[in-house]
C-alpha cells in the first residue's frame, strides 16, 4: 500500500522508496535532493550525475519535441564491462582455463549507432555479435572490427547468406555457422568446396531442459529451432566422411529469453556441457560452448523468479557457469572451451529511456458534488442510493458496493426505457460514485479485502494521457504485458497525490500501461503529481533498450520517435552525439504507400476546385497548401 504522507512530510527518500528506484534502477538511475531522476553513467549509485529533465531542457531547445528516446551511451559501455568483468572475475577465483567470449544478438537491438557502439565499447573484451539473417551479417561484418572476436550466425541459411559469411571468413572474421537444420550441411560442404574456403562450425542443440517465462517456447524437445541428439551425431558422421571434423568448433543452445530462475540456467549448461564432452569424445575440434541468451533483466526490482525479474545477480550467473561447465569437463580430462554467451537484453535493457509528457488528464469521479437535499421529484432508485452512502460502515463494505451497483443499474435501464430524464440519471451516477469513494477508503482499515472492493482502486484511477504510442514504443508491454518500470523524472520532491493508469494518444482500448511493477508483484495503478497549469509533466519509462525499437509498429501511423544519445563525461558533462529526428507525416504516409508528392498533388487539384467555386481565394489557396505542407513536414506525435 502506498504511503499515507502528507505535503508537507514529502521527501526525496519516499519517492525513491515509493517508485523502487534502487531495486531496478542497478546503480545507474537516482533521484537527485531537488527531486530529479538522475543518471550515474557507471552505475553503483555514485560518481558524477545528470539530472534527465536537465537533459530534456537541452533537447526542447535543439528543437526536439516529446516523446524523446534518450539513449546514454556510457551505460551500454559499462553493461558490457560489468559482464566481461563478472566473468573474469568468476573464471579467475576458479581457476578455470578457457576465456569468456561474449557476443551481441543483433535482433535485441538492431539501430546502426547501437551495433556500432558496441563493437566499439566491446573491442577491448573481444566482444563479437550475432546474427539471425543475411541482412544482420552484412550489418555485423561493416561494424566489427575485430577478428578476435566472434562473428556467430544462427538462422536458417541459403547460399546467398552462406557465401557471405564464407567471404566473412576469408577476410578474416571468426564467422561461425551455426546449424539449425541437419540439411544446412549439403550446402555448407557444397558452397565451401565452391569457393575454396574452410568454413568455421557449430550445432545447435535441443535441450531436454525448459527455461520457465515469457519465452521458454524457444527451447525444449518439441521446440522449433534446433538439433536432435541423433541429428547432431549425423552431422558428425558426414563430417567425418568429408575430413572436416576439425571444422566442429562450437556447441550452441538457446533457452529462450529473460530465464528468470537460476536454477534452469544451471540445468541447461549442465545437459549442454555433457553434449558438448560427447562431441570432443567423437573427435570433433570444438572449443567454444555458446549458450545463448537469456540472462534476465529485473524490471520490477523484486529480485524473484517472477516472469519480469530474475532470482539471480550477475556474479552469481558467471559463478554458476563457469562451475557447471568445469565441474562437468573436469570429471572427464576434457579441456574447458571459451565461453560464449549471446546476452542481448542485459546488455541494452537499461541504455535506452522512453520520455513522453502529460498532456491533459481524466479525472477519476469523486462523487464530491451530491446535493444536501435531494429534489422532491427523485426516483426511487436514488433515494436507495443515498441511503446506502448514508448506511454505510467498515462492516458492510461488500453489501453497500452490490446494493449500490444494484440500485444504479435499475436506474440506467429506466433511463434507457425513458422513464427518468438524463438529469435524474446524473444524480444517481453522483451518489453512485460517492458510495465507491468512501468504499475505497473505508475498505483500507480491513485486514482481507474482497477481491471485486480491492479492484475498485483501478476504477477510481485517473487517466493521465501521454504522448506516446504504446504500439510503437512499447510493443512488448502491449504484446505480452511486459512490466517497465515507469515514473515521473521531476517533482520527486512532492507528494503523488493521485492515482493514475496511461494512455497513450492512439486513442486504442489497448493503447495504455494499467499495469505497474511492485515488489509483491504487480499494481493497478501508479501515484502521480497533479498536473500543474502550464507546466510540462514528464514521465520516463526506463530499461526499454532491448527487443522495443523495432518490434513497434505503425498504429494510427503515429512514427518513430525522436532519439538522442548523449555522451557524459567524467567531470558531468555531456555532450548530444547522434540525434536522430524521428519520423515525419510523409515518412510514414510513406511506408503505407502512399506518394507524399502525388498527395500534394491531389490537394493541390482540391483546392484549386474550390478556387473556381468561389468557396476561397487564390491567397486563401495559398495559406491552405502553406499549412498542408507544413503538416506533412511535422512529427507524427503532439506538438505543442
Ligand atoms: C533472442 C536470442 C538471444 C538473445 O537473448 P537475450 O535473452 O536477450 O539475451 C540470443 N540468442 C538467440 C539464438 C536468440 O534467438
Amino acid at each position: 500500500m502506498a504511503i499515507k504522507r502528507t505535503l508537507q512530510q514529502w521527501s526525496v527518500e519516499d519517492s525513491t522508496e515509493l517508485y523502487g528506484i534502487r531495486n531496478w534502477g542497478a546503480g545507474y538511475f537516482g533521484v537527485s535532493p531537488e527531486g530529479d531522476v538522475v543518471i550515474y553513467p557507471s552505475g553503483e549509485n555514485k560518481g558524477v550525475a545528470v539530472s534527465v529533465p536537465e537533459v530534456i531542457r537541452g533537447m526542447r531547445e535543439r528543437g526536439y519535441d516529446m516523446p524523446v528516446l534518450l539513449r546514454i551511451e556510457n551505460i551500454l559501455d559499462s553493461q558490457i564491462t560489468l559482464l566481461h568483468e563478472s566473468f573474469r572475475k568468476a573464471i579467475a577465483s576458479l581457476g578455470y582455463k578457457g576465456e569468456y567470449r561474449g557476443v551481441f544478438p543483433i535482433k535485441v537491438n538492431q539501430q546502426q549507432h547501437t551495433v556500432e557502439k558496441i563493437a566499439q565499447f566491446g573491442s577491448r573484451f573481444h566482444h563479437g555479435l550475432e546474427v539471425g539473417s543475411k541482412a544482420e551479417l552484412i550489418s555485423a561484418i561493416s561494424q566489427l572490427k575485430d577478428p578476435e572476436a566472434c562473428l556467430i550466425c544462427n538462422g536458417y541459411k541459403d547460399e546467398e547468406f552462406i557465401d557471405l559469411g564464407l567471404s566473412a571468413v576469408r577476410m578474416g572474421f571468426k564467422c561461425i555457422f551455426v546449424m539449425e537444420m541437419p540439411g544446412e550441411l549439403e550446402l555448407i560442404l557444397e558452397r565451401s568446396a565452391a569457393l575454396g574456403v574452410r568454413p568455421l562450425l557449430g550445432v545447435r542443440v535441443k535441450l531436454i531442459t525448459k527455461g520457465s517465462g515469457h519465452w521458454a517456447g524457444s527451447c525444449g524437445e518439441r521446440s522449433a529451432f534446433g538439433l536432435t541428439t541423433a541429428q547432431v551425431v549425423d552431422i558428425v558422421d558426414t563430417l567425418k566422411q568429408h575430413d572436416m571434423l576439425d571444422c566442429l568448433q562450437l556447441l550452441h543452445y538457446h533457452l529462450g529469453s529473460q530465464v528468470p530462475n537460476i536454477r534452469d540456467i544451471r540445468t541447461a549448461v549442465m545437459e549442454s556441457t555433457r553434449v558438448y564432452a560427447g562431441l570432443v569424445q567423437e573427435g570433433a575440434k570444438m572449443g567454444y560452448l555458446d549458450l545463448g541468451g537469456g540472462l534476465a533483466v529485473d524490471y520490477d526490482g523484486s529480485h524473484t523468479n517472477y516472469v519480469s525479474s530474475r532470482n539471480y545477480s550477475m556474479d552469481e550467473y558467471c559463478t554458476d557457469v563457469v562451475e557447471a561447465v568445469m565441474t562437468i569437463l573436469d570429471q572427464q580430462g576434457i579441456e574447458h572451451p571459451h565461453i560464449v554467451t549471446e546476452s542481448g537484453r542485459a546488455t541494452v535493457a537499461y541504455y535506452s529511456i522512453l520520455l513522453f509528457n502529460i498532456l491533459d488528464v481524466s479525472i477519476a469521479e469523486t462523487g464530491e458534488s451530491i446535493p444536501d437535499v435531494l429534489p422532491e421529484d427523485v426516483p426511487e432508485p436514488v433515494v436507495n442510493l443515498r441511503e446506502v452512502l448514508q448506511g454505510l460502515s467498515v462492516r458492510n463494505l461488500q453489501e453497500c458496493y452490490n446494493d449500490a451497483v444494484y440500485y444504479r443499474d435499475e436506474m440506467r435501464q429506466l433511463f434507457i426505457t425513458g422513464r427518468v430524464t438524463l438529469r435524474q440519471r446524473t444524480l444517481a451516477d453522483k451518489y453512485f460514485w460517492a458510495i465507491i469513494n468512501r468504499i475505497a477508503e473505508e475498505k483500507e482499515k480491513l485486514k482481507h479485502t474482497p477481491k471485486e472492493l480491492a479492484d475498485i482502486d483501478s476504477t477510481l484511477a485517473d487517466i493521465y494521457y501521454g504522448n506516446f504510442s504504446v504500439f510503437q514504443s512499447l510493443p512488448d508491454a502491449w504484446a505480452i504485458d511486459q512490466l517497465f518500470p515507469v515514473m515521473p523524472v521531476h517533482r520527486l520532491t512532492e507528494f503523488p497525490s493521485r492515482k493514475a493508469v496511461i494512455s497513450d494518444i492512439t486513442c486504442d482500448s489497448d493503447g495504455r500501461i494499467d499495469k505497474f511493477i511492485d515488489p509483491q508483484g504487480m499494481r493497478t495503478s501508479l501515484d502521480l503529481h497533479p498536473l500543474v497549469d502550464g507546466d510540462e509533466y514528464y514521465l520516463g519509462v526506463f530499461l526499454v533498450g532491448a527487443y522495443q525499437e523495432t518490434l513497434g509498429d505503425l498504429h494510427n501511423l503515429l512514427g518513430d520517435t525522436n532519439v538522442v544519445s548523449i555522451r557524459i563525461s567524467e567531470d558531468g558533462s555531456y555532450q548530444f552525439v547522434r540525434e536522430i529526428r524521428g519520423d515525419s507525416v510523409a515518412d510514414i504516409l510513406d511506408y503505407v504507400e502512399y506518394d507524399p508528392r502525388r498527395i500534394l498533388e491531389d490537394l493541390r487539384e482540391a483546392a484549386e476546385r474550390a478556387v473556381r467555386e468561389k468557396r476561397i481565394t487564390p491567397s486563401e489557396r495559398y495559406k491552405i497548401l502553406q499549412t498542408f505542407e507544413d503538416g506533412l513536414r511535422g512529427y507524427t506525435y503532439f506538438e505543442r
